[in-house]
C-alpha cells in the first residue's frame, strides 16, 4: 500500500465537474488535477497541463467532493446486537478489523470524510492516524474518541464518566491531547444503555457549558447527543455546536407538538447550530418515533433555515456503511432539493466537523477528496448509489471502474 503523499499525480477527466453545491457550481468537460494529496488544478479538459501530471484518468460522468458521514460509530460491529458489548468483550485486534471493514465499506459508497462519535478509548483515533501512513484504506477521520458522559450514563462502558465542570474540562484536555478531533458529550440517556432514560437532561447546564468551553479553548467542536425536547433546550443553551439526533421525544411520547418543534427549530437556525438528524430511508423501522413523523420534523428544520448535516448513526444494530445512501433520500423526502442535501453531505457537513474553510469543494489547495460517478446527481440522487472513482488525499481508494 502506498502512502497517500506518493500516489501518482493523476488528472481525472469527466463530462461534467460538480465543484460545490451551495449554489451549485457546474463545469462541463472538465478536468481536476491532484498532486501531493491536494487539487492543484480545476478547470476546463482542453485548457488541463495534462503533460505535468504521471497519469490520466478519463471517465464518463460527473466528478464531485466526496460525500460525508458525520455521525459514525466505526469500531461497531452493525451485524450485531449489543455492539457495545461486543466491542468491550472483544480483543481489540477483534475491533480493528471492525473499523477496517467499515471504512472499505464506507469508502465503496463514495464516504470520503466520517466523524466517529463514540468508540473504545484510542481504536478509532490509531486507524485515522493510518491515513497519512498509508496504513489506513478508509475514509479521512475526526474522530470523538471516548464520549462524555455521566456516571453510568448513556455509553458509560466505553465513555469518559464525569459529575462535575472540573473532571469534564480534563476529560476534553485529555481527549485533545490523545488526538481527538471532536468532542461527543451525552445531554440525554439513550436507547441502547440500559436504565438511561432518553427524556431526562443528564448534565447540569454548567457542566455541558464547561464542555463547550474546554473544546472551543482547543479549537474542537462540541457533538450533543439529545434525543429529548428538554436535552435539546439544554444543549442549546450550552452554545454545543451540534445536535445529534434531535428526535423531540417529549414526556408525552411521540406527541411532541408541533408548535414546540417549530419554535425550537427556529431557535437552533438562529444559533447557528448544526443539527444531524440520522434518518436513513433504508432504516425506517427500528425508532421509537415513526419515520414519517421524524421526516416531517426534519422538514420543519430544513424549512426554518437549520444547518442540517447527513450523519446515519452507522454502527449501530442494522446500519451498515452500505446504506449510506438512505440518508441523502431521506433528506430529499423531507423537502431539500439534491443540491441541497449533496452541500449538507459536502461542504456543510465538512464545517460542523471544523475542517477548514471551503473543505468539502472542489478547489486547488485542498485535500483531493473527490468522487466520479455515473449520470448526474443534482438530476438524481441514485447516480451516487455505485461511484466509479472515489479518492481520498489523492490516492485512488474504491470505485468500479479503478
Ligand atoms: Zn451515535
Amino acid at each position: 500500500m502506498t502512502a497517500s503523499t506518493t500516489a501518482p499525480s493523476t488528472l481525472v477527466t469527466t463530462d461534467k465537474v460538480i465543484t460545490s453545491f451551495d449554489p451549485p457550481r457546474t463545469m462541463a468537460g472538465a478536468a481536476i488535477g491532484v498532486r501531493d494529496g491536494l487539487i492543484d488544478w480545476v478547470g476546463p479538459k482542453d485548457a488541463a497541463p495534462a503533460d505535468r501530471y504521471e497519469q490520466i484518468v478519463r471517465l464518463p460522468g460527473t466528478a464531485l467532493p466526496g460525500l460525508v458521514d458525520a455521525h459514525v460509530h466505526l469500531s461497531f460491529d452493525p451485524d450485531v446486537a449489543d455492539p457495545i458489548s461486543d466491542a468491550l468483550d472483544s480483543v481489540r485486534a477483534r475491533v480493528t478489523q471492525t473499523i477496517e471493514s467499515n471504512g472499505r465499506r464506507f469508502l465503496e459508497r463514495g464516504v470520503t470524510t466520517v466523524r466517529d462519535l463514540g468508540s473504545m478509548r484510542g481504536v478509532v483515533l490509531e486507524a485515522g492516524r493510518g491515513l497519512g501512513r498509508g496504513t489506513w484504506l478508509g475514509p479521512r477521520i475526526v474522530a470523538a474518541d471516548q464520549p462524555i458522559t455521566r456516571p453510568q450514563g448513556h455509553a458509560w462502558r466505553i465513555g469518559i464518566q464525569s459529575d462535575s465542570a472540573t473532571s469534564a474540562r480534563a476529560a476534553v484536555r485529555d481527549l485533545f491531547d490523545r488526538g481527538a478531533g471532536a468532542v461527543k458529550i451525552m445531554v440525554t440517556g439513550g436507547r441502547m444503555t440500559v436504565g438511561t432514560d432518553p427524556l431526562s437532561v443528564e448534565f447540569p447546564s454548567h457542566l455541558i457549558a464547561a464542555v463547550v468551553d474546554a473544546a472551543h479553548e482547543v479549537g474542537l467542536n462540541v457533538a450533543a447527543h439529545c434525543l429529548s425536547v428538554a436535552g435539546i433546550r439544554a444543549a442549546l443553551s450550552a452554545q454545543v455546536d451540534s445536535i445529534e439526533h434531535g428526535t423531540f421525544i417529549s414526556p408525552n411520547g411521540l406527541g411532541c407538538d408541533e408548535e414546540t418543534v417549530e419554535r425550537l427549530a427556529q431557535e437552533i437556525a438562529q444559533s447557528g447550530t448544526y443539527l444531524c438528524p440520522t434518518i436513513n430511508a433504508d432504516y425506517p423501522g427500528r425508532h421509537p418515533i415513526p419515520f414519517e413523523q421524524r421526516l416531517h420534523w426534519v422538514s420543519i428544520l430544513h424549512r426554518v433555515g437549520v444547518k442540517v448535516i447527513v450523519g446515519n448513526d452507522t454502527g449501530i444494530p442494522g446500519l451498515p456503511p452500505d446504506l449510506y445512501p438512505g440518508a441523502l433520500r431521506a433528506l430529499e423526502s423531507a423537502g431539500m432539493s439534491s443540491a441541497q442535501v449533496l452541500h449538507s453531505a459536502t461542504a456543510l457537513a465538512c464545517q460542523a466537523l471544523g475542517l477548514g474553510r471551503n473543505s468539502g469543494t472542489l478547489a486547488p489547495g485542498l485535500a483531493a477528496d473527490l468522487i466520479v460517478v455515473e449520470g448526474d446527481p443534482l438530476a438524481d440522487l441514485r447516480a451516487l448509489s455505485a461511484p466509479a472513482l472515489v479518492m481520498v488525499g489523492g490516492r485512488t481508494v474504491a470505485g468500479s471502474r479503478t
